[in-house]
Order: C-alpha cells, then sequence, then structure tokens
C-alpha cells in the first residue's frame, strides 16, 4: 500500500493530525484533479475564447473587409453601370445618328433619282425641241425652195434668209453642262428661225399681191402636143419656127381658165391665134390663150384665177382643137412649164 510506506516514512506524525493529513489528503486530491481539470478547461476555454475571439476579430475584420470590398465593389458597378448608361446613350445617339444619316441617305437618292428623271425628261424635251426647230428649218427651207422656183418676181431680189447658226458647237462629258450648252444652241437657232420668218412673213406680205396675180395652174388639163422653143412648123413643109408656148390637146369647148388674176386685155380674133384671150396679171406677166372657140370674157374685165375666160377650139392656125398657152414677161415669151409646174 502506498500510505503505509507513507506512514513508515514519517512515524513522528500523529494519527489524528495523520487521519485528518489523511482525510484532508483524499480531497486536496480531487480539488487538485478538480483544479487541475478546471484549469484545463479554463485554459481549453480561454484558447478557445481567444481562438473565437481571434476567428471573431478576423471574421469582423473579414467582414468588415468584405463589407469595404463590397462597398467598393457597389461603388465600381454603380460607376461601372454610368458608364454602361453613358455608352449606351453614344450608342443610342450613334444610332439616332445612323439613323438620321441613312434617312438622309435614303432622301438624297430619292432626290438623286428624283432629279435624274427630271433630267431625263428635259433632255428629252430638249431633244423634241431640237427636232421641232430642225423641222421648222426644213419647213423654212422648203418655203423659200418654193419660192425660188417662182420664176419671175418683180420687185423681190431678195430671198435668201439667214442661215441657221450651226448645233451644238460646245462639247462636255458633263451631262449638265452638255445640256446647258445644247439650249444654249437651241435658243440661238430659235432666235434665228424667228428672225427669218419674220423676214419671210414681210417677204410674203409683199409677194402676197403678186402671187394672187401670179400665172401657176393649168389653163386646161390635156396632153402637151408641143413643147416650147424651135420646132418644126406644124403647117408643114421643112421651115422650123420658135413655138412661144405650150399646145395643149383637149376637146372642143373644154373651158379654158384664167392661171392667174388679173385684168382681160385683149378678147378677139387675131389672125394665127385664131380667138385669143390676153391676161395683164401686172408686174409685166401676161398670159396669151388661143385657137379658142368661143370667149367668154371682155376687154377691162377683172379675172380672178381659175376663172373660165374661154370655150377652147381650133381656130387660127391650128390643126387640132387645142390651147396654145403662152406666157409673156415685159412682152418676151418664156416657157409656161416653169410656171405650171408651180401647182403641181
Ligand atoms: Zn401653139
Amino acid at each position: 500500500m502506498p500510505i503505509k510506506t507513507q506512514s513508515s516514512a514519517r512515524p513522528n506524525k500523529t494519527a489524528k493530525a495523520f487521519r485528518q493529513k489523511k482525510y484532508l489528503k483524499i480531497p486536496y486530491t480531487y480539488v487538485r484533479m478538480l483544479l487541475s481539470v478546471l484549469l484545463t478547461f479554463v485554459i481549453i476555454l480561454g484558447v478557445s475564447l481567444f481562438r473565437l475571439n481571434q476567428y471573431q476579430t478576423s471574421q469582423q475584420a473579414s467582414e468588415s473587409e468584405y463589407e469595404k470590398l463590397l462597398g467598393e465593389y457597389n461603388i465600381l458597378e454603380t460607376k461601372a453601370n454610368e458608364l454602361t448608361a453613358k455608352l449606351d446613350m453614344v450608342e443610342y445617339k450613334n444610332d439616332s445618328a445612323q439613323l438620321t444619316l441613312n434617312r438622309q441617305a435614303a432622301k438624297l437618292n430619292e432626290q438623286d433619282a428624283k432629279y435624274t428623271e427630271e433630267f431625263d425628261e428635259f433632255s428629252k424635251k430638249t431633244e423634241e425641241l431640237q427636232q421641232q426647230l430642225e423641222t421648222l428649218e426644213k419647213a423654212k427651207q422648203e418655203i423659200i425652195d418654193q419660192l425660188n422656183k417662182i420664176p419671175y418676181l418683180p420687185g423681190i431680189t431678195d430671198l435668201t434668209l439667214d442661215e441657221p447658226i450651226p448645233l451644238a458647237v460646245s462639247y462636255s462629258s458633263d451631262p449638265i453642262q452638255m445640256l446647258s450648252y445644247k439650249l444654249d444652241s437651241i435658243s440661238n437657232i430659235a432666235r434665228s428661225e424667228l428672225s427669218s420668218y419674220q423676214s419671210l412673213t414681210e417677204t410674203f406680205e409683199e409677194i402676197k399681191p403678186v402671187l394672187n396675180n401670179y400665172p401657176s395652174i393649168w389653163p386646161v388639163k390635156g396632153i402637151t402636143t408641143s413643147g416650147f422653143g424651135r420646132r418644126q412648123s406644124p403647117m408643114g413643109g421643112n421651115s422650123s419656127e420658135n413655138h412661144t408656148g405650150l399646145d395643149i390637146a383637149v376637146p372642143m369647148y373644154t373651158d379654158v381658165k384664167a392661171t392667174g388674176g388679173g385684168t382681160i386685155t385683149t378678147a378677139e380674133y387675131s389672125g394665127g391665134y385664131g380667138y385669143l384671150i390676153v391676161i395683164d396679171h401686172g408686174m409685166g406677166l401676161a398670159t396669151y390663150y388661143g385657137h379658142n372657140a368661143e370667149l367668154l370674157a371682155s376687154v377691162g374685165d377683172s379675172v380672178a384665177r381659175g376663172q373660165i375666160v374661154a370655150k377652147s377650139g381650133n381656130t387660127g392656125n391650128s390643126t387640132g382643137p387645142h390651147v396654145h398657152y403662152e406666157v409673156r414677161v415685159n412682152g418676151k415669151p418664156v416657157n409656161p412649164v416653169k410656171y405650171v409646174t408651180l401647182s403641181d
């Protein structure tokens, strides 16, 4: 026993004390044990509390750090959102600008198409105008040609009119410039045409009375059996003569018409002409209608073109029913064909 061994080691101690000591010794051991346990527990608790505190502190620290970070994050997020909003705004503005640009581009395209269409239309009209002017010029030239065909126009000397200015003298690869040149040219031609038509009108005013009286139609319609000029005498023999008119074969009593307006200066039997009508057309122009069977006008009568002045026949030096038609300029016989062809 350990207690016996201990008592033998200390023999001078009393039993009471020993008992007391022994009695006390047991709880003391328990106390010590309890204290040890408590101490251990306290230590463990302390450490745990310390640890817990430490943990809590660190937890708190990390929490505050987390909160700080969260705050920063929130700030950053706000800033990011702001930036995003700004970017969105920029993008929106950009989109809106793009949209406006697209709209403007579309509008411009539309305008361009419209402009092109109008330009084409304008070009077409310009071409038409040019063609019309050319037609007008051609018509004018025809009138001048007709007027120039009139073999004898006393008092009217000048029938040549202003030459038109040549077309499109300039050239440009720019269609608008080219159109401008064309219009300038057309404008010049139109001015020139206007001026020449005005002078043509003046000429017409001048020659109108002349033309009214001008011998320009056939007195009768028939076969021309003998032309103007030198020919073998129809009266037989080898002699030749200068035929002063046209012989037009027609049946007896065919209407003989005045070939132009004028005054009857002869209406009588006149030698080889037989029954003869002579009309004075003025301007030195006179017409003769010979070999008639009957005269239907008297000297001094005013006659109009187409008016019947006689009935055809076979009087005078004639080998068959026909009209001898003669045109004289200042008393000199000229070829009537030049005159009658005017009305053909
Ligand atoms: Zn004759």
